[in-house]
């Protein structure tokens, strides 16, 4: 099933988002993490790319065993700046082979030190090899508060269009901590002319850690009102947990009443995480 089905069903969905593991070693256990997620039926998955390639393969073994097993519509991710063109159609062929039908299609990060074979400079590249490949349904990357290579926000919802017009059909955001920046960013998203669906991505942070790391890692604003819940329980794991939990469930609450149907989550092969989401939605996803 592609997954613009799903999303632009006027039913409430949620899905899930995992990583695949990076090596042979924990691939069981990975494996497992995965079908636990699985077990709680949301309405598609999508699993993770590895930006190095190292763990090509695994997205695809974990992305076909999630689907045939329980029968959840996936999304297999791809990077492009670190691959060969036949890196990438190797890719492709093996998601095809598998049944899956859903890919994201991304840039990845570009590697320390900037070496790269030159083959792929964005995202937009790679959505015309994906759509000649096979019917592919394509989704893409969006960043409600810039990505941090674009020199302001203008810009990147320029190149946002790029990938729209090469063929992206719907888009995911990176995670955000305050609505507002969601429905800012959407409302300047369909002034530029762009229409797909875009799906915001939730990502409840259950530790302390988590929100240094995004901080560092991609700058996302971290609102006062959430500052402060980590002020307080931080330091206690379990409290934390609840909170973070309670925190982007109010989120989901809120972008659901505003409007919005389809709502991602990075609970990331955490079940317990995923699962009390799910719960805390029973009568609102059904
Ligand atoms: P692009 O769309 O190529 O954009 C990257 C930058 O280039 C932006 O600043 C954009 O404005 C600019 N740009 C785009 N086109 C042009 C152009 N024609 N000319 C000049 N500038 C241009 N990473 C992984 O490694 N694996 C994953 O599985 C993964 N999943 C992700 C899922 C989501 C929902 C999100 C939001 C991110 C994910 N990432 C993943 C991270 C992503 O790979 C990085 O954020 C990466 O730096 C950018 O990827 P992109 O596809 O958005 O790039």
């Amino acid at each position: 099933m592609k997954v613009t089905d799903i999303i632009n069903d006027e039913k409430p969905s949620l899905s899930f988002e995992v990583f695949p593991p990076k090596t042979d070693a924990v691939f069981e256990s990975i494996r497992q993490a995965t079908e636990d997620v699985a077990w709680l039926c949301p309405d598609y998955m999508s699993v993770t790319y590895g930006a190095g390639g190292g763990t090509s393969e695994y997205t695809v073994s974990i992305a076909a065993n999630i689907q045939k097993r329980f029968h959840v519509p996936v999304v297999a991710h791809i990077t492009c700046i670190s691959s060969t063109r036949e890196g990438v159609q190797k890719q492709l062929a093996a998601m095809k082979q598998a049944g899956l039908v859903n890919v994201l299609a991304l840039r990845g990060d570009i590697p320390e030190g900037g070496n790269t074979p030159g083959v792929y400079a964005h995202a937009s590249d790679l959505i015309p090899e994906i759509m000649e490949a096979g019917d592919f349904c394509v989704g893409c990357a969006c960043y409600p508060e810039g990505h941090p290579d674009s020199p302001n926000q203008k810009e990147d919802i320029k190149h946002l269009k790029d990938k729209v017009d090469a063929g992206c059909s719907y888009l995911v955001t990176q995670m955000f901590f305050d609505n507002d920046v969601f429905f800012n960013f959407l409302y300047k998203v369909r002034e530029a002319g762009i229409t797909v669906p875009v799906v915001p991505g939730i990502m409840p942070v259950t530790n302390a850690k988590q929100v240094n790391r995004i901080r560092t890692l991609s700058g996302q604003n971290i609102p006062p009102r959430f500052r402060y819940i980590v002020d307080r329980f931080g330091d206690d794991p379990a409290a934390m947990t609840q909170a973070g939990i309670a925190y982007a469930t109010q989120q989901i609450v809120d972008l659901y009443a505003n409007g919005i149907n389809a709502v991602h989550v990075y609970s990331m092969n955490n079940a317990k995480v995923a699962g009390q989401i799910k719960q805390n939605l029973s009568c609102i996803v059904k």
